[in-house]
């Protein structure tokens, strides 16, 4: 069976150097709020090229943080809205709703997955207040058209960056776009920790008090709480693994996209749609300061398929794992049964004809040729 994601052969490839990262800490006799956070924040942000890099417990809390910190800076307020992509993972709503702003969904581009940049204007009211960007499956989302709609509306904006760490947009990394990111280090993200885990970068000085008191407790000094805060940071153990593994991250993701460019190249089967590396190709009009093919780095490679349960079922059949990100939109959830939403046509269709298929820097090329024949041969 080839794995959908082999996360123990993964971690081995980090051995001796991630056990001894843990071993430092268990005997250090220090679990938070020490010397290793503090060091993989300042290597964090120097990697995504920002001026801070804030640790908290995982993906969802630093997108909740983000947002909880603009209303007590009082840059938003409930009721506001963002305007995110209706084709997302469900964390980047809930963030937006557990703050109680309104979540303001805008169809994707049918060809990058990502928000379409030409349909976020016509969404944008008094009370709109930020847009929210994913950088979906690995592949950046940033386009001149939203820096235009940021600066024309005075909005902030916040990058999802829970599926691109190591992803380029021009000269500069995802995650320092804009006014601040959130990143999760969810143990099958692109850098992955030993459990939750995830940070928020920016290079805003007062945003950046906001959110690591707002993650402690609302403290910034012990039993002094300026905040109604929360428990949200990143502990010892996962920092010092954090630190092993972002060594190699770039070169990790150098191995994710001669995969992924293997896969293009290779996958010829008219029943099979293939992912576009390259979004300049089909949006005419978007120029990109510098040519870049780590715009993407294939946290997930999707094929869509109009039979994608077929084609689920004969990888399977032919000792393939695969996953379907995602198989239900967030407003088909019935979390958000309320919403009587109305049909997004694009995102449904991307729900029912997307397959994620093996990716990731622990598949053989044998095992890679394997895929390829089993997607041909379907
Ligand atoms: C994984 C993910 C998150 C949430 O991260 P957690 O660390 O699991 O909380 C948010 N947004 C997207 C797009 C994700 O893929």
């Amino acid at each position: 069976m080839i794995k959908f994601l082999d996360l123990k052969a993964i971690n081995a490839s980090f051995e001796p150097e991630l056990s001894q990262a843990v071993q430092r800490v268990v005997s250090s006799g220090w679990y938070l709020l020490g010397e290793e956070v503090q060091a993989f924040e300042k290597e964090y942000a120097e990697f995504i090229g920002c001026k801070h890099c804030i640790g908290v417990a995982n993906g969802l809390d630093a997108l909740r943080l983000i947002l909880k910190a603009y209303i007590e800076l009082g840059i938003m307020e409930e009721g506001d809205e963002i305007i995110v992509p209706a084709n997302t993972y469900i964390a980047s709503i809930l963030a937006i709703t557990d703050n109680r702003l309104i979540p303001v969904l805008v169809e994707p581009d049918i060809y990058t997955y990502n928000i379409d940049p030409l349909k976020i204007e016509e969404k944008i009211t008094d009370k709109t207040r930020g847009i929210m960007i994913v950088h979906l499956y690995g592949q950046n989302a940033m386009h001149p058209e939203i820096h235009r709609l940021v600066d024309k509306y005075n909005l902030k904006l916040i990058e999802d960056n829970a599926q691109a760490q190591g992803c380029y947009y021009g000269d500069k990394r995802t995650g320092s776009l804009g006014h601040a990111a959130g990143h999760s280090f969810y143990p099958g993200k692109n850098l992955g920790a030993l459990g939750d885990a995830g940070a928020v970068t920016t290079n805003d000085d007062s945003l950046a008090d906001v959110i690591r008191a707002l993650g402690n407790y609302g403290s910034q000094e012990k039993y002094h709480n300026l905040y109604k805060g929360l428990n949200s940071r990143l502990d010892e153990i996962q920092a010092a693994v954090l630190r092993v593994k972002l060594k190699r991250l770039d070169v990790d993701n150098l191995r994710r996209s001669e995969i992924a460019h293997y896969y293009i190249k290779n996958i010829q089967n008219s029943k099979i749609i293939l992912p576009t590396a390259d979004c300049r190709l089909l949006t005419a009009d978007c120029e990109l300061p510098t040519a870049d093919f780590l715009s993407h780095v294939w946290h997930l490679f999707v094929i869509r398929a109009d039979d994608r349960d077929s084609l689920q079922a004969w990888l399977t059949e032919n000792n393939i794992q695969t996953m379907i990100h995602y198989p239900i939109p967030p407003h088909k959830q019935e979390a958000y049964s309320g919403w009587n939403h109305p049909s997004l046509p694009i995102t449904e269709q991307i729900h029912r004809e997307v397959l994620s298929i093996p990716i990731g820097t622990v598949l053989t090329n044998e095992e890679v040729k394997t895929i390829v024949n089993a997607c041909n041969n379907f």
